[in-house]
């Protein structure tokens, strides 16, 4: 039974209301106009309904562990805490073998999914990237390797001479199953640029994911938003997205990323507020009507948000994590990871049904 109490007299937001109800898209002005109205509870009781349609009350998560074979990158994005030059204190790059070892101690039993995204580490020639995961793989054959964004990719096709395709290709054979969905930050040229994000370009960035799905991968993908932005930017971001879901069908879940305030180069002073992470999550489930999922990701909004997003059209809380860095370095202060025994007390806590999924949704356990 889908709740529907929502009053109010704002003609424009019944209008909205009203499209959403009937199955109808809303626009780039629907969006801007969700994003700056303060009647959160309505925008997040619509994502609400339209998400116990989608997903009805299973919320999903994943026992997964985050790798992360190198912090060396070429690249100096304005918000990026994690990145080292070669040399640097602190700079590693990992072979296949340690990180093995690293996994052997660390991994707990149930783990599905190794998540990995890592530095564009120039000093290194892309068969090593191949190599990595391919060990990776042979050591662990049950275990789905998520790797790489699509920013990373493009930085392999610059460094091997191949193209998207054969980068894709090569990588798949060592044993990828999907791409993570970082490297998006917010799809818009201009933004790149004055924030300084030394990687793929917009174009690039989709081309990459497009190349993914005609191979048959099903991939994730995500919006870093909370810096200098404007709302319509988050919105056309989101539309960009969708259309090539329009196109390819290949993403499973879209991933709102709440910026995280250490880096003073990016000129980010404070956290995004409760209200705009809550709000970010709601008009993404509204906006984007042809992916499934919308994630929560506790590591930037925290448990407690997250918990409370279940409630404004969130149906995944991502994973168990393990030693979670990139956003630990950019000064999240939330836990590393969570135990499984957590992530059920937080779906259980919303009044929803805990699913502990695979990397591509199908379920392993319903804990109801
Ligand atoms: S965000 Fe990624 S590409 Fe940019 S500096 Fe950091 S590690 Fe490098």
């Amino acid at each position: 039974m889908i709740p529907t109490v929502i009053e109010t007299t704002d003609q424009r937001m019944l209008e909205i209301i009203h499209k959403v109800r009937n199955g109808e898209r809303l626009t780039l002005e629907d969006g801007v106009y969700l994003y700056e109205s303060d009647d959160i509870l309505t925008i997040g009781q619509l994502a609400n309904e339209v998400n116990l349609r989608k997903n009805g009350k299973r919320v999903y998560f994943i026992e997964n562990m985050t790798l992360y074979f190198t912090n060396v990158c070429e690249s100096h994005c304005a918000f990026c805490n994690f990145r080292r030059d070669e040399g640097e204190e602190g700079a590693y790059t990992l072979s296949g073998q340690e990180m093995i070892a690293y996994v052997e101690q660390h991994i707990h039993p149930g783990v599905r999914e190794f998540h990995i995204t890592g530095g564009h580490n120039q000093h290194v020639p892309f068969q090593y990237y191949v190599d990595s995961l391919k060990a990776l793989h042979e050591r662990f054959p049950d275990v789905t390797i998520k790797a790489y964004t699509a920013a990373e990719i493009e930085f392999f096709t610059r460094i091997s001479g191949l193209s998207t395709k054969e980068v894709l290709m090569a990588l798949q054979q060592a044993g990828l199953k999907s791409l993570t969905g970082g490297g998006a930050e917010i799809l818009s040229d201009q933004y790149r640029q004055k924030m300084k994000v030394e990687k793929a370009n917009v174009d690039q960035y989709l081309d990459v994911h497009r190349t993914a799905h005609q191979l048959g991968m099903r991939t994730h993908t995500t919006m870093l938003y909370g810096a200098i932005e404007t709302h319509e930017d988050r919105v056309r971001h989101m539309i960009q997205i969708r259309e090539l879901q329009d196109e390819t069908g290949g993403f499973m879940v879209f991933i709102p990323l709440s910026m995280q305030p250490r880096n003073k180069n990016a000129g980010i002073m404070r956290r995004n507020s409760a209200f705009e992470d809550l709000k970010t999550i709601a008009i993404s489930r509204l906006m984007l009507d042809n992916i499934q999922h919308i994630k929560a990701y506790f590591i930037n909004i925290g448990v407690q948000l997250t918990q409370m997003s279940l409630a404004f059209g969130a149906s995944d809380v991502h994973g168990t994590l393990v030693r979670e860095r990139i956003s630990h370095a950019a000064g999240a202060n939330t836990p590393e990871g969570l135990t499984r025994k957590e992530l059920i007390w937080l779906i259980k806590g919303a009044g929803r049904i805990p699913v502990e999924r695979d990397t591509f949704y199908n379920e392993i356990e319903v804990y109801e």
